[in-house]
């Protein structure tokens, strides 16, 4: 069997980046399985997702604790302890970061057991699909060579099941089909062997849950008001920064921040707050006149 986990922020496609992977693999013929695990989260929290591929059945269930890939979407979740991203790692998993700095300079910056494979998606994201935080195909692209197995037109055919049902039109497709084409020529493939062990699940081997009520599992918060002390700042991949010789003061963008995080100075110019932006850009869709630049924010350690 082989086990990837992948993490990233919500609204970056990770829950898709799993889908796309576990369908590549089933059309290659593996016995596959993916899913996420999220909360009643906001956009730009912390998201994982797993996915098992084996040449026999899978019985193994729940969250992958000891991944054989670790597939990393947004570097700055490796600075958050509560992300625990590289739990359950060791010297022998597969690391790919999505990132601009070297693999040597990641190892070193993250104290990470081994090399990661480095390479920087966004990027590509952004020239092919004009979505830098969209990685939900380049991220599936990266699995599918790191784990090697798959052939190209296995991936682009589970892309366009995986994107083709309504959501997605035609050239936005091609376009993601393209991006995973370069992806998946530019990412090192390991061509990973498969364990023989399913450690030890057999169908024979049944757990029986206790039943529970709801409120066991539910949060309890007795806080009013403690919105303000969560400082969703650190979510931020990337820093919308207001052009003010650009705005014309029309507030859409303090309007439609979801947040809250935008006031109107006493110029009618915008003021972001950075503590709490958690970088989701609605501002810069929704600003008519274009004044809200994007500045990639991973770039601040070095
Ligand atoms: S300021 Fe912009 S990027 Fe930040 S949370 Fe509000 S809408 Fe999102
Ligand atoms: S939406 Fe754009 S033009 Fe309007 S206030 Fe915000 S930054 Fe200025």
């Amino acid at each position: 069997m082989l086990r990837i986990r992948l993490h990233g922020r919500g609204g970056q496609g990770i829950k898709t980046a799993s889908q796309i992977l576990g369908t590549a693999a089933h059309l290659a013929g593996f016995q596959a399985q993916d899913f996420p695990l999220y909360g009643a989260e906001r956009r730009g929290a912390p998201i994982v997702a797993y996915a098992r591929f084996s040449k026999n059945i899978v019985l193994e269930r729940g969250p992958v604790a000891q991944p054989d890939i670790l597939l990393i979407g947004d570097e700055t979740l490796l600075s958050d302890p509560m992300a625990a991203v590289t739990q359950g790692t060791d010297a022998s998993t597969l690391i790919f970061i999505n990132s601009r700095h070297t693999s040597q300079d990641l190892k070193k910056h993250y104290h990470l057991e081994s090399l990661p494979v480095q390479l920087d998606i966004s990027e590509l994201c952004q020239k092919y699909i004009q979505k830098p935080m969209i990685l939900s195909t380049a991220l599936a692209a990266v699995g599918v060579r790191l784990m090697g197995h798959i052939d190209l037109h296995h991936l682009l055919q589970a892309i366009r099941e995986e994107l083709g049902q309504g959501r997605i039109n035609p050239e936005k497709i091609a376009a993601n089909l393209t991006l995973a084409e370069e992806v998946f020529q530019k990412a090192p493939s390991f061509d990973l062997e498969f364990s023989e062990s399913d450690n030890g699940f057999s169908a024979s081997r049944l757990v029986i849950l206790e039943r529970r009520p709801p409120v066991d599992s539910a949060p309890l918060i007795f806080a009013t008001g403690n919105m303000a002390q969560r400082k969703t700042g650190n979510w931020r991949t990337h820093r919308p920064v207001v052009h003010n010789e650009q705005c014309n003061g029309c507030g859409i963008c303090y309007a439609r921040c979801p947040e809250g995080d935008i006031r109107m100075d006493a110029n009618d110019k915008p003021v972001i707050d950075y503590d709490h932006c958690k970088g989701c850009l609605i501002c810069v869709e929704e600003c008519p006149k274009h004044a809200i630049e994007i500045i990639r924010e991973v770039e601040s350690w070095n």
